[in-house]
């Protein structure tokens, strides 16, 4: 029986070298595992590589997002801004208050939220807005900032996608009140699981580290160690959201190589759209003028009126052709609990469900071979002559 290998090529692989994996051996021989010395040295070296002021380093964006929202004292009632076009964890957080996530549609030509429809959405109750910079391309935080400081509004960024991503030559970090980045495995950076906030606020920094180790007082990491004591109080009710040293290591190592990292996966992305933007059977990412993208995902939109066949079928056959992908996001408002349970409906943020229903995430990590990348290009290529409208 002839059989013709072809390696699957995933939609990402985490990019892990000798280098990543020693650090973590020599936490695993030091004897201390959790919250300790290699914790605050990735927070020191987050800090400076975006230009905060304080980062807390978490046990994922989600619980950055949650205790974001819990050290601003968001209540019971309140609501927050925040793109349909996103994942579950941007929302989710404020529901966890009793709040409500008041959703917003995205721009007509591209997948981030709209800032005029976040201007419309404010009433008595908002408290604040919820920014998400998709794929790695800065959401437009100008407009955002000026509406939030007219209406006196917190900014919250959802950055799990935008390390390292600047705009207008400054890193996401800083820009709103409080910024949230990722380290999950698919992230651009990561920890495994983790998160960090970072926030020009002393005040802010130190209350979610607080309320990150159980609402114990400052410094309770070291009570294990000779400077340390025994002795602790609890000032509040907290969680338990702090990150380990096992995973600071790692992620001290990941950022070391963040600017490499994205320069491989800008390549990829580069050779994706100078081979696939002739075709128009596909729309290729616009990348913004003063925009660092950081190139967490290469979003392609098929074009329905150049194609026989659907963006569902386009992914079948890219997955014959032993090519991965993803869809980023299917909008938080077609989902069955914002539907059943807040009201939303479908046909209500047009250009999100636009966006959705044409939109595949491509195969892109710093591992990618050019065999691999030509793969796609070539599938994609086949596709469009086979399934031409
Ligand atoms: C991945 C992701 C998150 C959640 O990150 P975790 O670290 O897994 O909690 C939040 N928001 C967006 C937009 C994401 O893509």
């Amino acid at each position: 029986m002839a059989v013709t290998q072809i390696q699957f090529l995933p939609f990402h692989r985490a990019s892990i070298d000798e280098q990543d994996i020693e650090s973590v051996v020599r936490v695993l021989r030091s004897g201390w595992l959790t919250t300790g010395s290699e914790v605050r040295q990735f927070e020191g070296a987050f800090a400076r590589y975006v230009g905060a002021r304080n980062a807390v380093a978490l046990s994922s964006c989600t619980a950055a997002l949650h205790l974001a929202l819990a050290a601003i004292g968001l209540q019971e009632g309140d609501e927050v801004i925040l793109p349909t076009m996103t994942f579950s964890s941007t929302s989710e957080v404020v529901l966890y208050f009793k709040a409500r996530p008041i959703l917003v549609d995205c721009q007509a030509n591209s997948f981030q939220a709209d800032p005029m429809a976040m201007e419309r959405a404010i009433t008595s109750r908002t408290r604040a807005i919820i920014v998400v910079h998709f794929a790695g391309i800065p959401a437009d935080i100008e407009t955002i900032l000026d509406i939030a400081r007219r209406h006196k509004l917190i900014v919250i960024e959802d950055a799990a996608h935008a390390l390292p991503t600047r705009y207008k030559g400054k890193m996401i970090g800083t820009f709103g009140d409080i910024t949230c980045f990722s380290f999950y495995a698919t992230k651009t950076i990561t920890t495994g699981e983790g998160g960090m906030m970072t926030t020009e606020n002393a005040e802010v920094a130190d209350r979610v580290r607080m309320l990150s180790m159980h609402g114990i007082s400052k410094d309770a990491y070291k009570r294990y160690t000779a400077e340390g004591s025994w002795r602790y109080e609890i000032l509040d009710v907290g969680y338990k959201y702090n990150m380990t040293d096992i995973q600071a290591a790692l992620g001290l190592a990941q950022l070391a190589k963040s600017d490499v990292l994205r320069a491989k996966r800008d390549r990829v992305a580069g050779v994706y759209t100078a081979a696939l933007s002739s075709l128009d059977a596909y729309e290729t990412p616009a990348v913004p003028v003063d925009v660092q993208h950081a190139w967490h995902l290469y979003v392609l939109k098929v074009n329905p009126d150049a194609l026989s066949i659907s963006r569902d079928r386009v992914i079948e056959e890219l997955k014959k052709r032993g090519i991965g992908t993803s869809v980023h996001f299917i909008p938080l408002h077609t989902h069955p609990y914002y539907q059943q349970k807040l009201g939303y409906r479908t046909g209500q943020f047009p250009h999100a469900e636009n966006h959705f229903e044409h939109a595949i995430s491509l195969p892109l990590f710093p591992g990618m071979t050019n065999d691999d990348t030509e793969r796609v290009v070539e599938a994609l290529h086949d596709i469009a002559r086979e399934h031409r409208a």
